[in-house]
Parts: structure tokens; C-alpha cells; sequence
């Protein structure tokens, strides 16, 4: 199937609410502009010099998330223009994202990313790693800085049920998070969960933004994991 086709049939099987993140990570251009043209808007990159230079080559009205782990020192490079931030996972991260909107009169948007998953490899919070940060009121500080919610991974497995369970810690964090630290705040809304293998149990989990990139642009050449 062409990636237009894989993008019409993803979108015609998940709900209006939940936002389909087109993951073109190692993909080139012309890639990009063929979901481009069937409508698809929001793409989302894991390094910072390829989101950069991508940024640069294709349509302004494209909105691009930036998923992977990102390094202090390259933030400024994306500050200007990233819709959203999915993988915060620490105080100096948070601080420095801060600094770089401050110096360019920007709000950028971010997701907390939670550590769900078995594996040791993967990055994020614990929910009590949370809390605590959270506690020190370290956002009233952070105005160039909006959470938008959380982001996580679930385990690679062919356990469904594992899968379900951690996708279902994620968004009880989520509500947790929610009740007690962002109750009067809309901006909090997001639970960004679910890739091309496992997004039907993350939409079933209440995930609102789905990263999809294999079951779109085709297989990456490099292991995913
Ligand atoms: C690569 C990547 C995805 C997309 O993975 P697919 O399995 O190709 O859909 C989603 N989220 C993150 C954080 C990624 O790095």
C-alpha cells in the first residue's frame, strides 16, 4: 500500500478525538510530502538535525513533534519553531527548555514521558519522581514552558495484556496528575501513547495522540529497539 493509503486506512480506524503523530524519523522528504498531500500535518522527528533540515525543506504549515531524547544543548536549534516536546523526563531538562523559550518569547509545549515499560532502556519519570518535582512548584517558575500531559512507551512484546497494563498505568498517572496538579489547567489534556504495533490497545487504553511510522512510511533500516 502507498503511504497516502496507509494514512487513509489508519485514520479511518481510530477516533475523531485521537491525533495520529506521522513518525518520519530516517525518512526523506518526498516521504513527507506525499502524506503532506493527503492531508496529514503533524510529523513527528527524533534528532535534532534532521528535524531541523526537514523543517527548513518543507511546507511551514507542517507542525513538528520532536519524540526522541533531547540533549540541553541542542534545544535552541528547534525552539523556535517545535510544536511539541514529547520526551521530558527531568527537572534540567524542563529548566532548559524554560531558558531557550525565555530568550525567544516562546511557550513551548511538552509532555512528561513516563517509564512504563519493563525494559531498563527506556527513559522517563516514575510517577513519584513526578510528584515530586511537580511539589517543589517548580512550573509557577516555568513560564516559557506549557505540559500539555504524558508520554510513554509501552514493553516490545507480544503480551496484549502486559501491553494494556502498562499503557493503563500511564493514564492513571495521567488523572492522578491531573486531579492534584493541573485541575484548572485545559492545556493539560494529552496522553500521547501507542506506535504502529500497539496503538489499537493504547486508543482502547484512552490514549488522545498516537506516533505511527512503520505502519505509514514502510520499515526504518535500522533495528527499532
Ligand atoms: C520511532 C518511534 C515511534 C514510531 O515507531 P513505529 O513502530 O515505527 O510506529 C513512536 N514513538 C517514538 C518515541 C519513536 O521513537
Amino acid at each position: 500500500m502507498s503511504i497516502s493509503e496507509n494514512i487513509e486506512s489508519i485514520k479511518s480506524n481510530i477516533p475523531q478525538h485521537v491525533t495520529l503523530v506521522a513518525v518520519s524519523k530516517t525518512k526523506p522528504n518526498s516521504s513527507i510530502q506525499e502524506a503532506y498531500e493527503c492531508g496529514q500535518r503533524i510529523f513527528g522527528e527524533n534528532k535534532v538535525q534532521e528535524l531541523t533540515k526537514k523543517y527548513e525543506e518543507l511546507p511551514k504549515d507542517i507542525e513538528w513533534h520532536y519524540i526522541g531524547h533531547l540533549q540541553s544543548n541542542k534545544i535552541k536549534f528547534i525552539a523556535p519553531f517545535v510544536s511539541l516536546i514529547h520526551g521530558v523526563d527531568s527537572e534540567k531538562l524542563l529548566k532548559a527548555i524554560n531558558k531557550e523559550g525565555r530568550k525567544i518569547d516562546r511557550k513551548i509545549k511538552c509532555l512528561l514521558q513516563f517509564h512504563i515499560a519493563e525494559e531498563s532502556t527506556k527513559f522517563g519519570l516514575s510517577a513519584e519522581e513526578a510528584e515530586t518535582l511537580l511539589n517543589t512548584g517548580i512550573l509557577n517558575e516555568l513560564k516559557n514552558i506549557e505540559i500539555c500531559g504524558v508520554m510513554g512507551m509501552a514493553t516490545y512484546t507480544d503480551d496484549k495484556t502486559q501491553v494494556a497494563n502498562e499503557f493503563k498505568t500511564l493514564k492513571n498517572i495521567f488523572v492522578t496528575l491531573k486531579i492534584k496538579y493541573f485541575a484548572n489547567d485545559n492545556s493539560f489534556s494529552e496522553i500521547s501513547m501507542g506506535m504502529s504495533g500497539d496503538y489499537p490497545i493504547a486508543i482502547e487504553q484512552g490514549s488522545t495522540m498516537i506516533r505511527v511510522g512503520s505502519s505509514i512510511f514502510g520499515e526504518r533500516n535500522y533495528a527499532k529497539h
